[in-house]
């Protein structure tokens, strides 16, 4: 398994826990009330500490699709870029829209925030029920495409952080079929 460099960015694969991240910014799969969740969204809420729930509340939420961006307090992630994925609902309701727009939103407020390195969880893939190969064809296709649209790019690299072994196999068959 190697990593996919694309001009200036480094695409990678980890498994683990985001929290941990040594990262400028790691991203939540949050919902659209910014106030916090199960999966993912509690264990940053957890890690950062009450004061991110009190910043997410001065952001009035957060369409479908979209990314907000707040300090990562107690992480040691500087920042966390909270974006909300859909809701897998048959894939006839602009799903594959709506998760690749996570994906570019977040990219473009990193890159609007001096952010350089940069870590994304398998966004709707828990609670919201996206199917895994789908959403993870989806993360990478995306990605690449940004990478290869921005060669001037200040993001260095993006890691995939994969919280079980079917979710990192998942990624390992993305990078591949892209290349
Ligand atoms: P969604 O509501 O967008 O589906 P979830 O948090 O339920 O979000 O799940 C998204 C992905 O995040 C799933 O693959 C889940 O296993 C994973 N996940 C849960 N906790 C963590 C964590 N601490 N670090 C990284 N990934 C996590």
């Amino acid at each position: 398994m190697k990593d996919l460099q694309i001009n200036q960015t480094n695409l990678r694969l980890a498994k683990g826990d985001i929290t941990r991240c040594e990262v400028d910014a790691i991203v939540n799969a949050a919902n659209e009330s910014l106030l916090g969740g199960g999966g993912v969204d509690g264990a940053i809420h957890r890690a950062a500490g009450p004061e991110l729930l009190a910043a997410c509340r001065l952001l009035n939420g957060c369409r479908t699709g979209d990314a907000k961006l707040t300090p990562g307090f107690r992480l040691k992630a500087a920042h966390v870029i909270h974006t909300v994925g859909p809701v897998w609902r048959g894939g006839t309701h602009g799903e594959a829209e709506l998760l690749a727009s996570c994906y570019q939103k977040s990219l473009e407020l990193a890159e609007a925030n001096g952010i350089r390195t940069l870590a994304f969880p398998a966004i709707s893939t828990g609670i919201y029920g996206y199917p895994l190969d789908r959403a993870t064809a989806i993360a990478v296709g995306t990605v690449r495409t940004y990478s290869e649209n921005h060669p001037q790019t200040i993001i260095t690299e993006i890691t995939f952080v994969c919280f079980d072994d079917a979710t990192f196999r998942a990624y390992e068959q993305a990078f591949e079929e892209s290349e």
